[in-house]
């Protein structure tokens, strides 16, 4: 980088923002910081904002704009706050926007990052599943591009090369299997919150480690993968990987398989999407593989993992169906962190979402942003009935508070 990059960062106090600043951090003059963003954690916000010398903070929730200007007073960074202000900060110029915000709430920003030739570095993998057809448009509008950062996909981006895109047969991910990868059924449905958090090699947010221990973050990452390089589901694979060392693979159709291996620490894909086309000097530690010793690899488990079943499914059944699956696991991972229902039921939810008419192969397919929020709602407000009726009445438990 011959020239100082500017960088958004959308969900700085997350997991993946918090990773971003320590790149940044650890590249002194190579990155100006125009905005940071978070969705109420004002406290959090406010000290990336300042560590990172930002231009603008930005917070989702609107009743917390007069904290974070108390925080800032004096700093001349500006504060601003709610949805459209997230909306307006996200088209203002910058090099590449991090868009790590977790959840469909991070659709609108990265919209409106795109389709103002703003390049965005995508961690946000559920804006994909459920409008990745609008995102792509959006890039192509533009004229920007998106850089996958979700380790999996961003180590495809590394090894597949754009000039054989016809050689490719399949890409492979890799997935751990998450805290329950041997665990039984039985195990599994009495599995709490804090079991299901604790994540063997990535420290990841409480949304993406449940979805990891029910393996519905690699469904998602099939979706992800399918729309970010176009892909038909017949040419994606899954293998299990417990080590967390190769990322993925690409196979070509003349017998290689590219694959990129790391250290199991988001630093690395945030750095590597930060810079590209150029690298920067690592943080963390080198990979040493005979420290490692033994890589292993075999199929999953689809029987106690069915989210990777559905995730198939819903590629067949197309845009409706992949709305509906990211729209009621998302509802229902946010019932089981607050103990409404047990870990299998999230998979009921899910289930029973896509069972639904509306999330159908003969419903009318959602296009616009707007139709696409609508079907979302629906699936969540059908999901909350699920999870109503799934309740145990009477139990008042504390909630895995999010980070
Ligand atoms: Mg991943």
């Amino acid at each position: 980088m011959s020239s100082k990059r500017t960088v958004s960062i959308f969900g700085v106090t997350g997991s993946v923002g918090t990773s971003a600043c320590d790149v940044i951090l650890n590249a002194p003059g190579r990155f100006e910081v125009q905005t940071v963003t978070a969705g109420r954690n004002v406290e959090k916000l406010a000290q990336a904002a300042r560590t990172l010398s930002a231009k603008q903070a930005v917070i989702a929730d609107e009743a917390l704009l007069e904290p974070l200007k108390s925080k800032l007073a004096g700093t001349g960074i500006e504060a601003m706050g709610g949805r459209q202000a997230l909306i307006e900060a996200a088209a203002q110029p910058a090099d590449i926007l991090l868009a790590a915000i977790v959840g469909f709430e991070g659709l609108r920003p990265i919209l409106s990052a795109l389709e103002n030739g703003v390049n965005v570095a995508i961690a946000n993998k559920e804006p994909l599943v459920a409008a990745g057809h609008l995102v792509k448009e959006a890039a192509k509008k533009g004229g920007a591009k998106l850089i996958p950062v979700d380790s999996e996909h961003n180590a495809i981006f590394q090894v597949l090369e754009q000039h054989n895109r016809s050689a490719v047969e399949k890409v492979i991910l890799t997935a751990s299997g998450g805290p329950f990868l041997n665990w039984t059924y039985e195990q599994m449905a009495k599995a709490t919150p804090e079991q299901a958090v604790a994540h063997p090699n990535w420290s990841m947010g409480p949304k993406i480690s449940v979805d990891s221990a029910t393996m519905m973050n690699k469904a998602l990452e099939i979706i992800e993968a399918a729309v970010l390089f176009d892909l038909k589901p017949e040419q994606i694979e899954v293998l299990i990987h417990p080590q967390s060392v190769v990322h993925s693979l690409v196979a070509y159709k003349d017998g290689s398989q590219l694959a990129q291996l790391g250290e199991s620490d988001m630093r690395v894909p945030i750095a590597h999407a930060l810079a590209w086309p150029d690298r920067l000097e690592k943080g963390g530690r080198t990979l040493d593989l005979a420290s490692v010793s033994t890589l292993s690899f075999s199929r999953p488990d689809f029987d106690k993992f069915p989210a990777l079943v559905y995730a198939d499914e819903c590629l067949k059944r197309g845009a409706a169906a992949c709305i509906a699956l990211n729209a009621a696991n998302e509802t229902a991972v946010q019932a089981f962190l607050e103990r409404r229902i047990g870990f299998m039921d999230i998979l009921g939810a899910v289930s029973h979402a896509l069972a639904d008419e509306r999330c159908n192969p003969a419903a009318k397919t959602p296009k616009t942003v707007e139709e696409i929020e609508k079907l979302d709602q629906t699936v969540r407000a059908l999901t909350e009935e699920y999870i109503a009726a799934r309740q145990t009445h009477g139990q008042h438990r504390k909630a895995v508070s999010p980070s």
